[in-house]
């Protein structure tokens, strides 16, 4: 029995370690949208970003199953160089437009334009260099924590893992953790917040420094304090190298400043203008922005009251 429960043993920890390298394969090809199916045409050429990242969607029609169409007939234009947020119900087709950008899948009909190129005819890997994703739920490596922020860049130096780390407020949360930047997250390390896994994924971003970012919920798991402090940076990097950014965002606080607000139901655009606008035109937009505007003025003086209390 003891003769053999030894190699039975060391099977199990081989098997262990395998099915956790194919978790980790999964991480990563679930972090780069590999699909296999989407291949580059014979002729495909780099993206070139001539006017610095103009991104159009002419007519796109999506749907994840034949019978059930996700994005209709949608018609956007996401200026070069500015800000743009996307906001609607949940489900509404959101993260399915970033799918669409990255070619996860392509459009069953009309055309994804970036910088007057349709994505179907660019390398499908310089497209997707090009774009930077914190996505809604970031895959942490077992890895370190300067590892699985270096992922954005591989060659970059310690310094510019600590002044990505900076800038989304994480490096005093890492000098904290047991063995700082070395320390083991992932999920054979330490367990970390949901909003410290969300700052390690913007540091991830900031240093990968793409020229065109998107954020889907990028920054929900964290409290309002945080969150506004870290947008402050977000903000002025992308206004200082002019990137074409776009955030989805159910808390519209984080948003209302956008060069460009989208409004989209059942996969088409409900509205559309910037905050000034789509409040003045007294829509969903509108709507929704009071309704939240109530939420958080409430908060805030159930918050006063117990401080006084
Ligand atoms: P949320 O605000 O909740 O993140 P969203 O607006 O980003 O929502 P999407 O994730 O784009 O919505 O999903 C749009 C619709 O497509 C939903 O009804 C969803 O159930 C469906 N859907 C999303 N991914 C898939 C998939 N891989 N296969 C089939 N249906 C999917």
């Amino acid at each position: 029995v003891f003769q053999l429960s030894v190699p039975l043993n060391f099977l199990g920890s081989v098997y262990r370690e395998l099915r956790q390298s194919l978790l980790d394969m999964e991480t990563l090809f679930n972090l780069q949208k590999v699909n296999v199916s989407i291949m580059d045409k014979p002729d495909a050429k780099p993206l070139a970003l001539s006017k610095g990242g103009e991104i159009r969607f002419e007519n796109v029609n999506f749907g994840y199953h034949p019978d059930r169409p996700i994005v209709k007939n949608l018609n956007l234009t996401i200026p070069a160089g500015k800000k743009v947020a996307i906001v609607g119900p949940s489900g509404c087709g959101k993260s399915t437009l970033l799918r669409l950008l990255f070619r996860s899948y392509d459009v069953q009909g009309g055309r994804i334009l970036i910088d007057d190129q349709d994505i179907r005819d660019v390398q499908v890997d310089s497209l997707r260099r090009s774009i930077g994703v914190v996505p809604q739920d970031t895959p942490l490596f077992n890895d370190t924590v300067e590892h699985n922020i270096r992922y954005g860049k591989i060659d970059a130096t310690r310094e510019e893992v600590v002044a990505a780390a900076r800038r989304a407020h994480i490096d005093e949360t890492i000098h904290r953790f047991p063995d700082g930047y070395e320390t083991k997250v992932g999920e054979r390390g330490l367990m970390i917040s949901g909003g410290e896994k969300q700052r390690l994924a913007l540091s991830r971003l900031l240093l990968k420094d793409p020229p065109l970012l998107f954020f889907d919920e990028a920054t929900s798991a964290l409290d309002t304090h945080t969150e506004q402090a870290i947008m402050v940076n977000i903000n002025s990097i992308l206004r200082e190298k002019g990137r074409t950014s776009v955030f989805v965002a159910h808390r519209l606080r984080t948003i209302f400043d956008s060069d460009l607000i989208i409004v989209l139901k059942e996969g088409s655009v409900a509205e559309m203008g910037t905050h000034r606008e789509l409040v003045d035109r007294d829509g969903v937009y509108a709507q929704l922005w009071s309704a939240q505007e109530t939420l958080f003025n409430d908060e805030g003086t159930e918050r006063e009251k117990k401080t006084e209390g």
